[in-house]
């Protein structure tokens, strides 16, 4: 006999399948990087979060290798009970370093650091206003922070000032990604600085994208605004970085209070130390080679040039995400299932990741990619492009 909780289950799937938004996993069976091995067949990956082809460097393999054999695997316990190993603080120093911060504190996941700062900072009382694209992360965090929530509309600064004005009491928390993950256009940092500052509201910004690639040094958002335009910076080091976990970076109190309030920092097993030593040294080679962010800022023109000159529906980014928006979910994984018929990976990304009729091919470009992988992703949806009527 089958469980009841079966029947109720089944049924919700079944609507998720005929909405054309049941998702599947692929087995990755080699490392991640401009190809990989998936499922049994080799594609051309235009997927990955992996900007600028680290994942898989020797550097960040030995050092990962090198802090095992020194320090083992597991950290054994939370950072406040005894899992705080040196190599987890010197990368905190180093964070804080490269962002200008006061201090840096290691959070194990890039959801578990929004989760724990917007919860930390803001409460019943307060106020959180977030801009509607956010992260899912970020979402989450103001929901169940028990702060009143507020979406306003995309990079509309105005819409967000009208709703700070009529806030009066508690706390503001204004928070923002810096690139929009699914869209790859940027905040209007500058400006909501100065509407926050404006409106004694505090602001946090999510460079999970920036970090790594964008700005002089490779630091994103933090080589432009300093601590006190933009008190609250958090990073992830799963994607430009190509290693795992996150942080939050800002003043000597602030870092202070999330260690003694963030929950998701508190309640769990710090990163193992090992992924710390693999983030550190990554963060020695974006120094020294500075040509990986040049190289990719290339292919980026490149693409865009090219899906330009094709007429593809190009969305207003200039950073390594470049999604083609195509509208209708099944469009979308029809071209999605059409690329990987010719080698080539790229997701469908699909509500409720991303708004209603708003479906999309996401395509993200790394550093690792060369210009005829490029060229070859561009023929490809040329082709496809013909063939499904998709255009501007
Ligand atoms: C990926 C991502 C996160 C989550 O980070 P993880 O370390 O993967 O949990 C948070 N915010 C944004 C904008 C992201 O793209």
């Amino acid at each position: 006999m089958t469980h009841p909780l079966e029947h109720t289950l089944a049924a919700a799937l079944t609507k998720r399948r005929e909405l054309h938004r049941y998702r599947v996993r692929r087995t990755l069976e080699s490392a991640t990087g401009a190809t990989a091995r998936v499922d049994g067949k080799n594609f051309l990956l235009f997927c990955s979060n992996d900007y600028l082809g680290l994942a898989n460097h020797p550097v960040l393999i030995s050092a990962m290798q090198k802090a095992a054999e020194d320090v083992g695997v597991g950290s054994g316990a939370s950072h406040l009970v005894c899992g705080h190993s040196r190599y987890h603080h010197q990368l905190e120093d180093r964070l804080a370093e490269m962002t200008g911060r006061d201090r840096a504190l290691l959070f194990s996941t890039g959801y578990m650091a929004n989760f724990g700062v917007i919860a930390a900072l803001v409460g019943r009382g307060d106020a959180v206003f977030e801009d509607r694209l956010n992260h899912a992360s970020l979402l989450d965090g103001g929901l169940l922070s028990g702060a009143r929530f507020q979406r306003f509309a995309h990079n509309d600064v105005a819409d967000l000032e009208r709703r700070l004005q009529k806030t009066e009491s508690g706390r503001k928390l204004v928070v923002v990604d810096h690139v929009f993950s699914m869209d790859g256009d940027q905040a209007p940092m500058a400006e909501l600085v100065a509407t926050s500052r404006d409106n004694k509201a505090w602001l946090m910004a999510d460079d999970a994208h920036g970090f790594g690639v964008l700005g002089e040094n490779g630091a994103g958002c933090a080589d432009i605004f300093s601590q006190d335009d933009l008190p609250i910076l958090m990073a992830t080091l799963g994607k430009a970085i190509g290693g795992f976990g996150a942080f939050v970076a800002g003043s000597e109190m602030l870092i202070e209070s999330l260690i003694q309030f963030a929950r998701p920092y508190i309640y769990t097993t710090a990163m193992p130390p090992a992924v710390a030593a693999a983030n550190l040294a990554a963060l020695d080679l974006l120094e020294s080679e500075s040509w990986r962010r040049d190289k990719l800022q290339s292919l980026i023109q490149r693409f865009r040039q090219g899906a330009e000159q094709l007429g593809l529906p190009l969305m207003a980014s200039d950073t390594a995400i470049q999604p083609l928006q195509v509208g209708p979910d099944d469009q979308a994984l029809t071209m999605s299932w059409a690329l990987e018929e010719k080698g080539i990976l790229v997701s469908a990304i699909r509500p409720p990741t991303v708004p209603e009729g708003t479906s999309r091919l996401r395509i993200t470009l790394s550093a690792a990619h060369s210009e005829a992988q490029v060229d070859q992703l561009l023929d490809a949806l040329e082709d496809i492009a013909r063939h499904s009527g998709m255009t501007a």
